[in-house]
């Protein structure tokens, strides 16, 4: 119930504004989009709102990654980010900080880790998480890189490099960090381009990737099985959320477009469950601490339903569209 209180409260703060009947805005304006997508997010996609209809969009939230800054920048006090690993279903396990999830895929022939950290937390989530799992990092056969951005993307060398795992990444986001600088942790070389619709089978479980440039031109989103207590249930895996200062007309119709895409992907595919890369946007961390004082007949919290994921989708449509017609 705190929970539920502390979510109104911040929806209500993020928002801002509450209508009435007597004052609808039009639907095909900022304030209409805003409030269908408010409408949409409800109390359960506080973050997810608060990031993509009232954050400014044109802002990067991320800074640069140059060598001199990312040579300068400190890791950040561990406290402050440093979260205990996580069994989350029978076969998906989250390893990541309490801002930024990695997820790790068992199947029956090794793991399918999605994403990768920034540099300073791969080691200690990602190779000493799954160790504390009772999994071995060295049964990592496929990394599946959502995007190109250090806060995923940082950790991929090490996983290359030390256990020989196959990184999978978007062909522009490759193109991307190669023509950057080196990144904190090493480049890994490229190795696997991701296609749309790729299936990527490991032992016996089959991942589709999908292709859902905006956020980067390469993000990547992903469909996949998981079982919680031996019952099958779908997940569909959103590669990358929020607007950037690289974002124009176009690339907000490009983002507009993989939104729709996915959410009927997810939507024939019976996803139950909307996983994501930070913590922000589908409560990974929260979610997977419940887990810990789940009684036997609790549900599982990440398991949200069809109407859940399908009103995810439908917030992230309508802040960009709130944000196109800001930006025309
Ligand atoms: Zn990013």
């Amino acid at each position: 119930m705190k929970m539920r209180i502390l979510d109104s409260v911040l929806l209500l703060a993020t928002v801002g504004c509450v209508y009435t009947h007597a004052q609808q805005p039009a639907p095909n304006s900022v304030d209409g989009h805003k409030l269908a997508a408010q409408r949409a997010a409800g109390l359960e996609y506080p973050g997810l709102l608060g990031r993509l209809c009232v954050v400014t969009p044109h802002k990067e939230n991320a800074p640069p990654r140059t060598p001199s800054s990312a040579a300068r920048r400190p890791a950040p006090d561990r406290a402050s980010w440093y979260a205990p690993p996580f069994k989350v279903f029978d076969n998906l396990y989250w390893v990541g900080t309490k801002v930024h999830s990695s997820w790790a895929l068992k199947t029956s022939d090794g793991i399918i880790l999605i994403d990768t950290l920034y540099n300073f937390a791969s080691e200690p989530e990602i190779v000493d998480g799954l160790t504390k799992l009772g999994l071995d990092p060295a049964t990592v056969k496929y990394v599946i890189v959502s995007h190109g951005h250090g806060d995923h993307d940082e950790g991929a060398n090490l996983m290359q490099q030390r256990f020989h795992a196959h990184v999978i990444m978007g062909g522009p986001d490759w193109d991307a960090i190669e023509k950057a600088n080196p990144m904190p942790g090493g480049t890994p070389k490229r190795d696997m381009v991701a296609t749309d619709g790729e299936k990527l089978t490991l032992g016996d479980t089959t991942v589709t990737i999908v292709l859902t440039p905006g956020h980067t031109l390469g993000t990547l989103s992903l469909l996949f099985p998981v079982k919680d207590q031996g019952r099958p249930l779908n997940v569909v895996y959103s590669g990358g959320t929020a607007f950037n200062n690289q974002f124009d007309a176009d690339r907000f119709q490009m983002y507009i477009a993989s939104q729709r895409k996915l959410a009927k992907l997810a939507a024939d595919s019976g996803a139950t469950v909307l996983l994501s890369n930070h913590s922000e946007f589908d409560g990974a961390y929260t979610k997977a601490r419940l887990l810990a004082s789940r009684g036997p007949n609790d549900p599982n919290p990440f398991e949200v339903g069809h109407d859940s994921v399908a009103r995810y989708f439908t917030t992230s449509d309508e802040c960009a569209q709130a944000a196109l017609l800001e930006y025309k």
